[in-house]
């Protein structure tokens, strides 16, 4: 079997709170990112999902190697990008793109729509003035914005079409992979729909994977193929989109599903009572995360890390309660298991 396009496998980052020194070796540190592992097929959309401060958006900066792990590796087509050099590093960044939350601020405000599209080319290869604006043209029609735009500022431009451009500057290397952090959040709802339908018709166009990142349950139960729900840096469920959200099993999804808002009053919904706030990553709760909020909880979730089992129907779940009955019979807690989609 082939290598999938990306592989995360173990993915660990730490943050000391303040500095380490020779009197100091007990710095508190924020524990982001937790044994987090998972695996996108080409043309797939991964979401990740979970609520603020889980370490959804460090995951994002993990993959692009925006911050150096702690521990963990990430593997484009089979090659740890944390072991490559400036030079090898910039050219994974040909595969692998990122748009942001922000199209404002990611966006430079004193280079037009065209520069700021050809720029990433510009850095790999000289491109005659015909041939920058003939790519401009190209890409602002793929994202669906008339090639006239080319000239115009980022603040000449709607919230909607700077998103477009973000995106059309990320598809100027023809990348594999896009890693889309939070890409709708800062946009109107209407806004946003045209702009997750446009990913989804690029995705089928150009084969594109996505690594969707999104706190919006309904976002991600539009574009995703599979979903990843993190808690307090860790995966806690990773599952097919249909699936999970028709029959989530871990209690936390199981709440994040019930809590999210219905455009149907009539529609009933599932009560899942869960309390109190998200505890901090500086001192995380002992055994489970989640168990001082959770519902389910037994004295075993207190001492013990729950580890990912596959269930029978090929999600994951890290749960001592609710997985084991989803397991076929003799299977317990597998420590090593594949994160790609079953067939
Ligand atoms: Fe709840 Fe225990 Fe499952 Fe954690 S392991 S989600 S505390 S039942």
């Amino acid at each position: 079997m082939s290598d999938p396009l990306l592989k995360v496998e173990n993915l660990v980052k730490h943050y000391p709170l303040g500095a380490a020194g020779i009197f100091r070796k007990d710095v508190p540190v924020v524990r982001a990112v937790q044994d987090v592992s998972f695996s996108v097929e080409a043309g797939e959309t991964l979401c990740i999902v979970g609520e603020s401060g889980c370490g959804k958006s460090t995951v994002a900066r993990l993959l692009m190697r925006l911050t150096e792990p702690t521990d963990g590796r990430v593997l484009l087509e089979g090659t740890d990008i944390a072991g490559l050099n400036k030079h090898a590093l910039r050219d994974s960044r040909r595969r692998m793109q990122m748009v942001f939350q922000d199209p404002y601020s990611s966006l430079n405000p004193r280079l037009t729509a065209g520069q700021i599209i050809t720029e990433p080319v510009g850095n790999f290869e000289r491109l005659s003035r015909r041939k920058r604006d003939a790519l401009a043209a190209e890409l602002l029609q793929k994202v669906g914005m008339a090639p006239e735009m080319m000239h115009r500022l980022p603040s000449e431009l709607s919230g909607g079409q700077r998103q477009r451009l973000g995106i059309a500057r990320a598809l100027s290397l023809n990348p594999s992979i896009i890693i889309a952090d939070e890409a709708v959040s800062a946009l109107d709802v209407s806004v946003q729909a045209q702009i997750l339908n446009l990913l989804m018709d690029l995705q089928e166009q150009m084969g594109i994977a996505f690594v969707f990142i999104s706190h919006d349950l309904s976002v991600v139960e539009h574009i995703g193929h599979r979903v990843a729900v993190m808690y307090l840096g860790r995966i806690v469920e990773l599952a097919p989109c249909e699936a999970l959200f028709a029959n989530p099993v871990h209690p936390y999804t199981e709440a994040l599903i019930a809590a999210a808002p219905v455009p149907n009053p009539t529609q009933v919904r599932l009560e899942v009572p869960v309390e109190g706030e998200v505890p901090s990553p500086v001192k995380p709760p002992s055994g489970c995360a989640f168990h001082p909020r959770c519902p389910l909880a037994i004295e075993r979730c207190r001492i013990d890390v729950p580890a990912l089992t596959r269930t029978r129907d090929g999600r994951v779940v890290a749960c001592h309660v609710r997985a084991p009955a989803r397991c076929s019979p003799g299977q317990s807690d597998v420590g090593s298991f594949s994160l790609t989609p079953v067939a």
